[in-house]
């Protein structure tokens, strides 16, 4: 612990509180003594992770990287933090991320950047740059994060290592503060695809607080890293895999050095037995309008709860009510998440909605639906996860459409609600971590944890 507080000038952590980790360590110790490390499930006893700030905790505070939540106590835990806890993990702390996870940069955060360890100057990716840097920085072996338009992916790939969102629907939401509830998808950071299995074993499963949370029974991940497929062999354990890449995912914009490793990486899965087969999915572009009307839509609806009277932050003085509320949001919103509630409430309101909001809803369903027939001729789909290795601090700031245009090739599959991965590869400009993204249909995270997994 001293450790990792003095390892926070990366802007990693939020909180660090060691009292509550030694009373769950010796409460760990206890069980290991009991033996229940080497029962079902014992796995994760003892072991120490941290969780993005944006998943809300008894024991801690919560914030979302957000003035409005300073200080701001909750009287019970996410799922996911339960379940992790219940499986004897350790939590050391809450992890820096952008405000309510809005960005791809960690630079939206109301407490500071977070800094890519491989090179201070620059992001670690968002919106959950804390857990990429914690982990990339051996702070924690794991953490938790969430991926709404791919803060799970784009900051794995900046970071070099493996990240999950599951299938929209395998974690509960229940405890995750909203951004876009129709996108929000809780995951994994971690070392390595075996790692994100054992982790997201123990916190995905149905929960009745959650309405769209998926109704099947918890799966374990970690039996599926090595599937039987037929024809497969230990040298060729991928063999019959067929992995489509999206020619829309390989553009001429796309830089060089990005190319290169990916590239790297799809040989090296066909070297593990793998078919590559080209796809298309042709509305890749429209992803970005689409989910850049949507998100901000869900957004401006979600963050009216924060309104100084039921949670967090209200201003010091005001003349009313009204008065209250403006100053109030005023107060404890930052410049991004302010941005995305009037361009929500815009494509919202009357007049508009059929010609933004409608609109971008259809378009989402045949992007989903292109998938689908991508789909038809491959199990994974893969590609980059992002134009560009991690950009210098400071970019990203002056010109948010910029940024938008990065999510290029984690929006299709957030907007479709698929699980994905991304597995470092190699590197690029400045020895800088590359990731290879790995997309999957409906439920298929076992296909891609094994897939992955054969590439470490
Ligand atoms: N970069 C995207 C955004 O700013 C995705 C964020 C996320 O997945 N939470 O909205």
């Amino acid at each position: 612990l001293a450790c990792v507080a003095s390892a926070n000038d990366l802007g990693a952590f939020l909180h660090v509180d060691p009292a509550a980790a030694e009373a769950r360590a010796r409460a760990a110790d206890a069980r290991l003594a009991r033996g229940e490390g080497e029962q079902p499930g014992g796995a994760l006893i003892g072991v120490p992770l941290a969780h993005k700030d944006i998943f809300v905790t008894q024991d801690m505070p919560t914030t979302a990287g957000s003035l409005m939540l300073k200080g701001y106590m909750s009287p019970f835990d996410a799922t996911v933090v339960d379940r992790l806890n219940a499986a004897g993990t350790v939590s050391l702390g809450k992890l820096n991320c952008d405000e309510f996870a809005m960005g791809s940069a960690n630079e939206n955060s109301a407490y500071g950047p977070s800094l890519n360890p491989w090179d201070t100057q620059r992001v670690p990716g968002g919106s959950s740059g804390g857990s990429a840097t914690a982990v990339a920085a051996r702070l924690v072996p794991a953490a938790t994060g969430t991926d709404t338009g791919g803060s799970i992916r784009q900051p794995a790939s900046f970071t070099g290592i493996t990240g999950i969102k599951p299938t929209y629907g395998v974690c509960s939401r229940y405890g995750m503060i909203a951004f876009a509830s129709s996108l929000d998808q809780a995951g994994v950071m971690a070392r390595s695809a075996e790692d994100c299995a054992l982790l997201l074993s123990a916190m995905s499963g149905f929960d009745e607080r959650d309405a769209t949370s998926v109704q099947q029974p918890a799966q374990d991940f970690s039996a599926q890293l090595h599937q039987a497929r037929e024809g497969a062999t230990a040298a060729q354990p991928l063999k019959g895999l067929r992995i489509g890449l999206p020619r829309e995912f390989f553009p001429a914009a796309l830089s060089a050095d990005v190319n290169q490793a990916v590239r790297a990486g799809l040989a090296e899965l066909e070297k593990l037995g793998a078919a590559l087969v080209d796809v298309s999915l042709p509305r890749t572009e429209l992803a970005i309008p689409v989910y850049y009307i949507i998100a901000p839509a869900e957004a401006s609806s979600n963050l009216s709860r924060f309104d100084g009277v039921k949670f967090g932050h209200r201003a010091e003085q005001y003349n009313d009510l009204l008065d209250m509320y403006k100053k109030t949001r005023a107060q404890g919103f930052g410049a991004e998440v302010k941005r995305r509630i009037m361009i929500g409430s815009y494509v919202l309101s009357h007049g508009y909605y059929d010609a933004y909001y409608l609109q971008a809803q259809k378009l989402r369903r045949m992007i989903a639906d292109d998938f689908q027939q991508a789909f038809q001729h491959c199990d994974l789909i893969a590609g980059p996860v992002a134009p560009t290795v991690a950009w210098k601090r400071g970019e990203g700031s002056d010109d948010p459409v910029k940024a938008y245009l990065a999510d290029i090739f984690t929006l299709p599959g957030s907007l479709a609600g698929l699980p994905g991965m991304s597995v470092p590869v190699g590197t690029g400009e400045g020895g800088l971590p590359v990731g290879l993204q790995l997309l999957g249909n409906y439920f298929k995270e076992g296909t891609l944890l094994h897939a992955a997994h054969a590439l470490q």
